[in-house]
């Protein structure tokens, strides 16, 4: 004689009995609709990177892993090359500055390697 086991369907709190341990469910059409109950709902974003739509239950702004490894590189490229290029000075503003500074344009040159 098979073991039966006594459950309560945690959908429609039914009370049911079952020869399988595993059985969550009175019938199948609870367990659906349990899980449906509980899924997070998915809701549309837009890909910061590729702007390709995409579903997901929480906020994201990007569509897969590699799109924001991708757009985290970009950023990191963008402020890398802030740093090495250095702000370039026409040679209006460095006679101005020169000027401003109390040098001669020669030594203002040399001073901030203009040359
Ligand atoms: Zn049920
Ligand atoms: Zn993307």
């Amino acid at each position: 004689m098979k073991h039966k086991y006594t459950k309560i369907c945690p959908y429609c709190k039914t009370v049911f009995t079952t020869d399988k341990s595993a059985r969550k469910f009175c019938r199948a059409k609870c367990g659906e609709l349990y899980r449906g109950q509980c899924a997070p709902k998915l809701s549309k974003h837009l890909c910061q990177r590729c702007g390709h739509i995409f579903a997901a239950a929480r906020k994201r702004k990007f569509c897969t892993k590699e799109c924001q490894g991708r757009y985290m590189r970009d950023i990191g490229l963008i402020q890398k090359t802030k740093i090495k290029v250095p702000v370039k000075i026409t040679l209006t503003d460095a006679a101005r500055q020169s000027k401003a500074e109390g040098v001669t344009y020669g030594t203002f040159v040399r001073l901030h390697k203009l040359k």
